[in-house]
């Protein structure tokens, strides 16, 4: 019989056991390790079977346990002690309480949206990367103390669990999940539960809002599935990344505009401050613009006032290069949508996100340009990815060169209180009141001091873990699959003491799963060396409607069933938190072979290398700026070869042969007591040269200082006054007259040749028609020539003095010193200047000659 409903019944928690109940909805404990001790001891068996879940143990622990636990001293005391703690932590002065009282810029909130968020197995809201990337910026920000204030959906599927069938093609299931059953607490007033409401198609959205406590940042997650909508619309947060295009707009639709609506009720119920910086995370959440404008238009403000002030406190960030990954809706059902969000003019609306720039397609709404237009600041995620980004949208910035366009990086990070082993972390802990001498809390150096066999039993028995896992999950995806009788081979599965590589990513097609297999029998041979095999680990899952994904996912465990190949190499389904953990510390070498430049950081190296585990990678995101011979191995990557079949032959060529020359002899170079010396170096390396380096907390702190700080000081002075309105009256006058802009003439005064170190001097005519010199700068462009007249490697310097040529036009005039040799050229460049602009290229408006 199926249930009508489900009732939770909650055991009573009294007394000195109270407590657990707090610790167990506070999701800190997913990065505290005493903490999860504490449930351990609860009952160490129902700790493993419910997937060590607090909530889950607690709801099915026996009565008479708790009654034993409530009379064990020790266990009351550690309970008090947890409590203490989680108290402390919640409340201390922390990084950001030092760099507010030293820093009057920072913000009072940032309100930071995204589609996922990865914070914990038990909370299974994320797809992948973007979304682990999330829960480790709320992580970090917990442990710094910045107030953040998450917002997204709760999908009651989440997204979806992978299992194989017999042909070893990918199969999803969408389990429901019950929220009384997650650490998430109903958003109520007075007892009622608040819900908020935004416009779709025509018809009223409503959606509830569910509260997740992680660490000291509250999570806010909006979820459609209440009586009062529609069938259809009760379904809009049911799945991640589900659907067609309708359903991800409504979720889109929700997530911003609902997301700011939920964050106002948040506040006002919770007494906490508004936040003045909104980070948008990927453009899914980017309609939150749109709804912070009609805020303001709804105080009064006309539409380009209220786009300023909207402008100055949001954040954008892009996440990836890949075309296909940019979210972009028709642009007939963006109009459909905001039809009516008065007093929106729709026709502005859709200019945000209009392709309207050489190479676009009128056709498509761009949510990633709306993001850039409606985000003072704005970033890609790794240096090089920044770079992409640049060139990429160039096209938004005609005028400026690449390296003008105002899209900055941050490189992600990966918290390290989540991902690193317990026993690495407890070698690499600082001594209780030196804590300040590391890096957040941690000596990345610590393990010069610690013995080599020390470590390296150490890393024994993380890959020790590692097959464990991998035994439990071979053994039930076997059964899924239909072979139970065919098993024992399982128990032989993948080896403690053999060279173990790692390779776990989604099934996007540009990560390559299957270039490792270009060559089976090279592979096989590496596989089953007699003395010095290797063997991989291989997991990830394709989106649902990638079909080419499931093909290369189908391809791998085709050949990791061959008998073979099966105890030396297997793919583990339903890639996810729970597998990632014990995974990464079990590798001695992290594989990543991406197309170049497509991988836009990669987190999972980082997590790999926090382990001590080598990578092996492409020059890609992450790994371009921070490759480093002492802690891996670089791919060259072949992105000059045109044809895709003959690069992938060369990089796998490359990648055959540093395993085969590098990799193995060094891994099985042993000294006379078993220690392969030269690999424990690697480990130390490893640890102390990236560990602090790929922290997520020092991903926060640089959003802190580079973005947040600045955006919250452009929003504070811009909502000062008339600030906004003059800004915007301005723009609008400059947009206005920038057609009667032009460089007249330009001229250098000094000759074509001329010795280094000697005097230049430029004069330009300008017509700058209905505006004034105060309006602009005119700059002097110089670069470099290689053979053509584009200029390379430009810099700008601004002409230092103006006179009045009549009519409108203007005399420049600067001086400067020939300070590079070679064949150098320049031009003039005219464009907009104002205090509050960020960077000049800012409105996108620049007049050069001709
Ligand atoms: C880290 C992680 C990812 C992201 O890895 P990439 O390197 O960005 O591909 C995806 N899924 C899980 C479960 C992870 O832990």
């Amino acid at each position: 019989m199926r249930a009508l409903r489900r009732i939770n019944v909650h055991p009573v928690l009294s007394g000195a056991l109270r407590p657990l109940g707090q610790l167990a909805r506070n999701l800190r404990w997913a990065w505290h390790a005493e903490t999860q001790e504490l449930f351990r001891a609860v009952d160490p068996q129902l700790w493993e079977s419910t997937g060590r879940d607090p909530l889950g143990l607690l709801a099915q622990v026996d009565p008479a346990r708790l009654q034993v636990l409530a009379e064990d001293r020790r266990f009351v005391r550690a309970v008090a002690q947890r409590e203490a703690d989680l108290n402390e932590y919640l409340s201390a002065d922390l990084w950001f309480q030092r760099h507010a009282a030293e820093n009057p810029d920072a913000p009072s909130a940032i309100g930071y949206f995204s589609a996922e968020f990865g914070v914990s197995e038990v909370l299974p809201q994320y797809s992948g990367g973007l979304g682990i990337l999330a829960g480790d910026h709320l992580k970090a920000a917990s442990d710094l103390g910045v107030p953040i204030i998450g917002v997204g959906l709760l999908y009651r599927h989440g997204y979806f669990r992978q299992s194989l069938n017999a042909e070893g093609w990918q199969q999803e299931r969408y389990p429901l999940l019950d929220p009384n059953a997650m650490p998430l607490t109903l958003l109520t007033e007075d007892g009622v539960p608040v819900t908020i409401e935004v416009p779709l198609h025509g018809r009223t959205l409503h959606a509830q809002i569910w509260v997740a406590q992680v660490g000291r940042i509250p999570l806010l997650m909006m979820d459609s599935d209440l009586e009062v909508n529609a069938e259809a619309d009760r379904a809009v947060t049911d799945r991640l990344y589900g659907g067609g295009a309708d359903h991800r707009l409504a979720q889109e639709v929700l997530l911003g505009i609902g997301g700011v609506r939920a964050l106002r009720a948040w506040c006002r119920i919770s007494g906490q401050a508004e936040p003045e910086v909104y980070h948008c995370n990927e453009g899914h959440a980017g309609f939150l613009g749109l709804e912070r404008i009609r805020e303001q238009m709804a105080a009064g403000r006309d539409f380009d006032t209220a786009v300023e002030l909207t402008r100055a406190g949001n954040v954008f960030t892009t996440h990836t290069p890949v075309p296909a990954g940019i979210d972009r809706f028709d642009t007939a059902m963006v109009q459909h949508q905001f039809a009516d969000f008065a007093p929106l003019p729709l026709e502005r609306v859709l200019a945000l996100g209009a392709e309207d720039y050489a190479g676009g397609d009128p056709s498509r709404f761009n949510m990633a340009v709306m993001g850039f237009r409606l985000g003072q600041r704005a970033n890609g995620v790794s240096e090089l990815h920044g770079e992409v980004s640049r060139e990429m949208f160039s096209p938004l910035w005609p005028g400026f060169d690449d390296a003008e366009v105002p899209i900055g990086s941050i490189t992600n990070g990966v918290h390290h209180l989540t991902w690193v082993h317990p026993a690495l972390l407890r070698l690499l802990e600082l001594p209780a009141g030196e804590e300040e001498m590391g890096v957040d809390g941690y000596d990345w150096d610590a393990l010069e001091r610690v013995e080599a066999d020390t470590i390296w039993s150490m890393k024994r028995r993380m890959r020790a873990d590692l097959v464990t896992m991998a035994r439990e999950r071979l053994a039930v995806s076997a059964t899924q699959r239909g072979m139970a009788g065919h098993t024992d081979w399982i128990s032989r599965a993948l080896d403690p003491g053999v060279l173990t590589l790692g390779f776990a990513r989604r099934g996007a097609s540009y990560k390559r799963l299957t270039l490792m297999l270009r060559d089976p029998e090279r592979l096989i041979r590496l596989l089953n060396h007699p003395t010095t095999p290797i063997q991989i680990v291989v997991a990830g899952k394709a989106h649902p409607a990638d079909d080419t994904g499931k093909a290369l996912i189908q391809q791998m465990v085709r050949f990791a069933d061959r008998e073979d190949v099966r105890e030396r190499l297997v793919f583990l389904p339903d890639y996810d938190i729970a597998m990632a953990r014990p995974l990464y510390p079990g590798c001695d070498v992290w594989m990543n072979n991406p197309l170049r430049p497509f991988e836009a950081c990669g987190t999972s190296g980082m997590k790999a290398a926090l382990n001590g585990a080598a990578n092996l990678s492409i020059r890609d995101g992450w790994w371009d700026e921070w490759s480093d011979p002492r802690c891996g191995w670089d791919i060259p990557s072949a992105e000059d070869v045109t044809d895709p079949d003959q690069r992938d032959a060369i990089e796998a060529e490359t990648l055959y042969s540093i395993i085969e020359n590098q990799i193995v002899p060094r891994f099985y170079d042993r000294d006379v007591s078993g220690v392969p010396q030269g690999w424990v170096r690697l480990i130390r390396d490893t640890i102390s040269v990236l560990g602090p380096k790929v922290l997520a907390s020092r991903m926060v702190r640089d959003y802190v200082t580079e973005l947040y700080d600045p955006a919250a000081a452009s929003a504070r002075s811009l909502g000062a006054g008339d600030a906004s309105v003059e800004l915007a009256t301005w723009k609008r006058g400059v947009r206005g007259a920038w057609p009667q802009v032009k460089v007249l003439h330009a001229e250098s005064l000094t000759g074509e040749s001329v010795q280094v170190g000697s005097t230049l001097a430029f004069v330009a005519l300008v017509q700058l028609g209905d505006l004034g010199p105060d309006d602009v700068e005119v700059q002097l462009i110089t670069g470099d020539l290689h053979g053509d007249d584009e200029l390379h490697g430009v810099a700008s310097s601004p002409f230092s003095s103006v006179s009045d040529a009549g009519d409108g036009t203007w005399r420049y005039q600067v001086e400067l010193q020939a300070v590079r040799t070679g064949a150098r050229g320049y031009t003039v460049r005219v464009v907009p200047r104002h205090d509050r602009l960020a960077v000049a290229a800012e409105l996108g408006l620049a007049a050069l000659p001709g």
